[in-house]
């Protein structure tokens, strides 16, 4: 039995292990940050669905013609919504409705504009 090369193969497995908890220890970090942004994200999407919820409502109207005004106008203004929404950078279509912009320009999004 060759006692140097049990003891260089303990040592290996010791240092792949040592690599192992590292590489573990990154993962869980990472892990630990995705959660944490799903979870803002998720709070920021609850948020901006409340808001525009808010926004679009349609108060009761009183005649027909006042409804149609009224639909009119909260149709008007859930679109000036939208697009400020848009251009405060975030997705205002049904994809990715809520997420942040980035820089370019959605083009799921762009259809609201026609
Ligand atoms: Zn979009």
């Amino acid at each position: 039995m060759n006692k140097k090369k049990i003891l260089d193969r303990f040592s290996n497995l010791e240092n792949q292990f040592q690599d192992l908890q590292q590489d573990f220890s990154l993962l869980k970090t990472d892990l630990v940050q995705l959660v944490e942004e799903n979870h803002q994200l998720a709070h920021e999407n609850h948020h901006l669905r409340q808001r525009l919820d808010d926004l679009t409502e349609v108060h009761e109207p009183k005649s027909k013609e006042q409804e149609q005004a009224v639909k009119k106008a909260a149709v008007g203004e859930g679109y000036d919504n939208l697009a400020r929404i848009y251009e405060e950078g975030f997705h205002i279509c049904h994809v990715y409705f809520g997420t942040p912009r980035e820089e370019e320009d959605c083009i799921f999004c762009l259809k609201f504009f026609g």
